[in-house]
C-alpha cells in the first residue's frame, strides 16, 4: 500500500522557486528594489507612463509629442538607434519606438 499522503493545504504550490529573474509582468507588485528599465531607451524607468515603463525623458517626450501633435522627420533610414545616448538624435525614431512598444496617448 502506498505511503500516507498528508493532505496539504493548497495555495502555495512550491513557492520560493521563482527567484530567477523574469519579466515584470505583475502590475500589482510593489517591488521598490527592482529597477525597471525604460522600455524605449533603456534608461532608468521612473514608473509606468502611458501604459509602459519609461524614463522621465521619454515620458515627457511622448507627452509633448502627442499633446502638440508633433510630427518629426527622420534624416536617416528610419531605423536610428534609440537608447540613452542616441535618443535625442532622432525624434522621429524615438517617437516611433514609443508607439511601437505600446505607449498610448490616453495614458
Ligand atoms: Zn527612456
Ligand atoms: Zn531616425
Amino acid at each position: 500500500p502506498g505511503a500516507p499522503v498528508l493532505p496539504r493545504v493548497p495555495g502555495r504550490p512550491s513557492d520560493s522557486s521563482r527567484a530567477a529573474g523574469g519579466t515584470p509582468a505583475c502590475s500589482g507588485n510593489k517591488q521598490q528594489n527592482q529597477q525597471i528599465e525604460c522600455i524605449v531607451c533603456g534608461d532608468k524607468s521612473s514608473g509606468k507612463h502611458y501604459g509602459q515603463f519609461t524614463c522621465e525623458g521619454c515620458k515627457s517626450f511622448f507627452k509633448r509629442s502627442v499633446r502638440r501633435n508633433l510630427s518629426y522627420t527622420c534624416r536617416a533610414t528610419r531605423s536610428c538607434p534609440v537608447d540613452q545616448h542616441h535618443r535625442n538624435q532622432c525624434q522621429y525614431c524615438r517617437l516611433k519606438k514609443c508607439l511601437k512598444v505600446g505607449m498610448r496617448r490616453e495614458g
